[in-house]
């Protein structure tokens, strides 16, 4: 779990969280008012929106986080600074040939 993902699950917390407050207060407007009023209609504006982010965001969340979206992408010729493995296009930046693990700037540098 990196600081990346943690702000994206806090996040899509908040907004799932004002998406239950917009649906919530959305069915006790048109629950309390008849078809036509205004404060019906104000319902109806806080609970179709509301409902919609309540479906959208778990999705996208859920999206982002089965992408590799967030993951380090290696890219250019960065060698293994131990044994010179190529290690371009992993998402990882542990070495599959020797099992050293460094951080980007290690490869970078290397
Ligand atoms: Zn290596």
């Amino acid at each position: 779990m990196n600081w990346k993902k943690s702000i994206l699950l806090v996040l899509a917390g908040l907004v799932i969280l004002v998406s239950v407050i917009f649906v919530v207060n959305g069915i006790k407007m048109v629950t309390a008012n008849q078809p036509g009023h205004t404060d019906f209609t104000e319902g109806l504006m806080l609970l179709i929106p509301g409902a919609l982010m309540l479906v959208a965001a778990p999705l996208i969340t859920w999206r982002m986080f089965s992408l590799d979206w967030f993951q380090i992408k290696i890219d250019g010729d960065l060698c293994c600074p131990e044994c010179g493995y190529n290690m371009a296009g992993l998402s990882a930046t542990k070495c599959p040939e020797c099992g050293n693990e460094f951080t980007i700037d290690q490869l970078k540098h290397s």
